[in-house]
């Protein structure tokens, strides 16, 4: 059993070498009298929350870092080889926390999600019909109230959340402009992804003044997935009443100190919601979210980007992609074909 084991807390930038690779063996059953689920695993997310996983946290923060010497946890999509559970069998296909690792047994089978839809490419399930397709139907619709004619910005938004979160506003008849940090990406945000406009963030010196030639008239929802100097630039260009749903800032992960918002008053003065939210909150609604998007996706109203990498070997290597805009699209490894 092939492992991506996590060497020890990471404080900065992380490198590949916070992680290596061991070779066990492993029983292919689940033991005598478990509950839990055997699974082999098909594909591996890669997700900006991982690195806070990485850091060390107190006991009572509400995230519980990695185990030094004990393989990363992640989403993915898994086939069940053997199961002490009534409600899983052989030959399932799930989506949910597992092992990087090529065979992870999974103690806690309630957090599986069983895959009923196979017409989709499977690997959606570490995508666009998993975790960050839940984050940007609940950022979108649950929190940020929208409606028609609403000017919507993303940043971050060639990513796996916010390609998603440009293309249900626009089919429901928003205004929406994305910033992301390359001109392939901004190639596709406008060119494939239906945004009205992007912006390359790198190379704009001035961040207000590039939104202000995007929104004239100022931005009702900022959906949030980088914070620090975007976040501020931002505030200065809310419309009163603005909603900011607060989804990460990944700007901030890798720093020891969060950089200071100096506009927070804007909140005030315009009397802006700025909530933050959690996809696993929404996880209740996770029919209602595949009666909406899965028509979509088999209608072709949406197209969804993967960055997909092959064997459990670029694992590491795709994971710090994430924190140097490297992937395009949503990170997937690819750890077995079914
Ligand atoms: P992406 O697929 O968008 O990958 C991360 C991207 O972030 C990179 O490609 C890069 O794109 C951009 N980035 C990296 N570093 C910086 C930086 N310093 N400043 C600005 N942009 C940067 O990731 P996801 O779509 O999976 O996640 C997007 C956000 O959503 C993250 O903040 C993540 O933590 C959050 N999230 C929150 C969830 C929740 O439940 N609240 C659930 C899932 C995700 P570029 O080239 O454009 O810089």
């Amino acid at each position: 059993n092939k492992q991506v084991i996590f060497r020890d807390y990471v404080t900065g930038f992380p490198q590949e070498s916070d992680m290596c690779f061991t070779t066990g063996t492993v029983k292919l059953k689940v033991p005598e009298g478990s509950n839990g689920v055997l699974v082999k695993n098909l594909y591996l997310s890669c997700d900006p929350y991982m690195r806070i996983l990485m850091g060390k946290h107190e006991v009572s923060s509400s995230f519980s870092s990695y185990t030094p010497g004990s393989p990363l946890t992640g989403y993915g999509v898994a086939k069940v080889l053997d199961s002490g559970n009534p409600d899983f069998k052989e030959g399932d296909l799930v989506w949910g926390i597992t092992g990087w690792e090529e065979y992870s047994l999974i103690t806690t089978p309630q957090a599986l999600f069983k895959i009923q839809h196979t017409d989709v490419p499977l690997s959606y399930y570490t995508g666009i019909l998993g975790m960050p397709g839940v984050t940007a139907y609940a950022g979108f619709y649950e929190v940020s109230s929208p409606k028609k004619g609403d000017r919507v910005f993303i940043s971050a938004a060639s990513g796996a959340v916010g390609q998603l979160v440009g293309q249900f506003a626009k089919l429901m008849g928003c205004y929406v402009v994305g910033s992301a940090g390359s001109k392939e990406k901004i190639d596709l945000l406008k060119n494939k992804l239906g945004f009205d406009e992007a912006f390359n963030y790198k190379e704009e010196h001035n961040l207000d003044a590039a939104l202000k030639r995007c929104f004239p008239e100022g931005i009702d929802i900022y959906f949030e997935n980088v914070g620090g100097k975007m976040l501020d630039a931002v505030l200065l260009n809310m419309r009163v009443h603005g909603r900011i749903a607060v989804c990460g800032m990944i700007s901030q992960y890798n720093l020891d100190q969060p950089e200071g918002v100096c506009n927070l008053m804007s909140i005030v003065y315009k009397r802006v919601r700025l909530e933050g939210f959690a996809a696993p909150d929404y996880y209740p609604q996770y029919p209602k979210f595949l009666d909406i998007v899965l028509p979509y996706i088999r209608e072709g109203k949406i197209t969804y980007i993967e960055d997909i990498v092959e064997g459990l070997e670029k694992g590491p290597g795709a994971i710090i992609g994430l924190f140097k805009g490297r992937n395009v699209g949503k990170q997937v490894i690819v750890v077995a074909h079914e």
